[in-house]
């Protein structure tokens, strides 16, 4: 059966437009453009109102929500960390580790592959297209948040078991541990977007991980490397960071946490601008303090002695330091929309296509465009998201 969504603002790559509609038949998107002459009998009809039909967003990393974090590493809690960001328009999701033991981190690939075999989950959830292996490799200087004790250097017995579960899609490892090079070749194997977070690397270092396939940075400016820190750990003459790097190479593409308190708003647009659309992605680094009163919460697993306070805006950890945001993806297109005079549509391609294409499912899944999965969120003339489709099914209401 044909549906027919009429009377929107459909947000496409390049643009608004406000007088075509979007028809979905089984599922797939097989037609964007002017209304067709015929209709079948029927064909169900969907009007917008005037509100905007913005293609599902997706999420690259994302730790946790609804009190739920993906290391407790229960099918329940993927489960409830899953639905609570589908209920903020997140359409397809990369539940991501922390820092953590090896039987943690597998006992989340396994919730996750549990999750993603079940065919009747108790509410609706979004589309789980893999796992961003985010933590342990991280430099020990640049831990933050996460739990210390649960930070290593990679070796290929213990990454080897993680790859093998067939869901790792995103790769995580600063560049400068013993390993990397061969946890680098290893995700590329997997066809994994590399990235190198958590990292005091120098510019030599990031070069060496580009060989090797690394083309991502983990949240700009946070715990990343930058001429000060780098002359810190290596001396003089000063040598260029993980900024420049990212900066000098268009190949690099990056993230942003855009929840008001971890970056200001020329921070925000100085990354689009440098970047462009296409390489900056918006991420909600969000913890399962999403939609949760203001308290305390363990970051990561709950067992772990790393702990936050979120005060409903954002996470502080216990040096008063920010400890990842506690809000969706919504609320950082919003905070985007409200700081900067970036354009709506590219403000949604960083929170929908790039990060698709970044991840290589852009083919079916990012936007409005023929052929791909209709996977929408309808937002409201605030951009609020009132409510959910999935295959071009109304999964939620607002
Ligand atoms: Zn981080
Ligand atoms: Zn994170």
């Amino acid at each position: 059966m044909k549906t027919i969504f009429i009377e929107g603002n459909v947000i496409l790559e390049d643009s608004i437009e406000a007088d075509i509609c979007v028809v979905v038949d089984e599922g797939i998107i097989s037609h964007v453009g002017r209304m067709p002459k015929k209709i079948p009998k029927d064909a169900k009809i969907v009007s917008l109102s005037g509100k905007y039909l913005s293609p599902g967003f997706v999420d690259i990393h994302v730790h946790g929500g609804a009190g739920a974090d993906f290391m407790d590493g229960t099918v329940d809690a993927i489960q409830t960390a899953c639905h609570a960001h589908l209920r903020h328009g997140v359409t397809t999701i990369f539940p991501t580790t922390t820092t953590g033991q090896p039987t943690q981190i597998a006992a989340m690939l396994k919730a996750v592959k549990a999750t993603i075999r079940k065919k009747k989950p108790p509410y609706p959830l979004p589309r789980i297209a893999g796992v961003h292996l985010y933590g342990p490799y991280f430099a020990p200087d640049k831990v933050g948040c996460h739990s210390k004790e649960g930070r290593r250097d990679p070796t290929k017995k213990e990454t080897n078991g993680y790859f093998k579960s067939g869901l790792i899609r995103i790769a995580t490892c600063a560049a400068e541990l013993p390993g990397a090079a061969d946890f680098y070749k290893t995700a590329k194997q997997h066809n994994c977007l590399i990235t190198c977070g958590h990292s005091n690397a120098s510019w030599n270092e990031m070069a060496a991980a580009f060989e090797n396939g690394m083309r991502h940075v983990d949240h700009f400016w946070c715990a990343m490397s930058s001429v000060p820190t780098v002359r810190a750990r290596l001396g003089v003459p000063m040598q260029g960071s993980m900024t420049e790097f990212v900066l000098a190479h268009p190949e690099m593409s990056t993230e942003i946490i855009a929840d008001g308190w971890h970056l200001s708003r020329e921070l925000l647009r100085f990354a689009w601008q440098m970047k462009s659309a296409k390489r900056l992605c918006l991420v909600s680094d969000c913890n399962r303090a999403l939609d949760m009163p203001p308290g305390r919460y363990p970051f990561g697993n709950e067992q772990d002695e790393a702990w936050y306070i979120s005060d409903g805006e954002v996470g502080r950890g216990a040096d008063g330091g920010l400890a990842s945001s506690v809000v969706a993806l919504d609320s950082m297109v919003r905070t985007m929309k409200r700081l900067t005079d970036i354009p709506l549509q590219e403000i949604i391609r960083m929170a929908s296509l790039t990060p698709a294409e970044r991840t290589g499912i852009s083919d079916s899944f990012g936007s409005i465009a023929f052929g791909k999965a209709a996977d929408f969120v309808v937002l409201t003339n605030q951009w609020q998201v009132e409510s959910v489709y999935l295959s071009g099914n109304l999964v939620l209401t607002n």
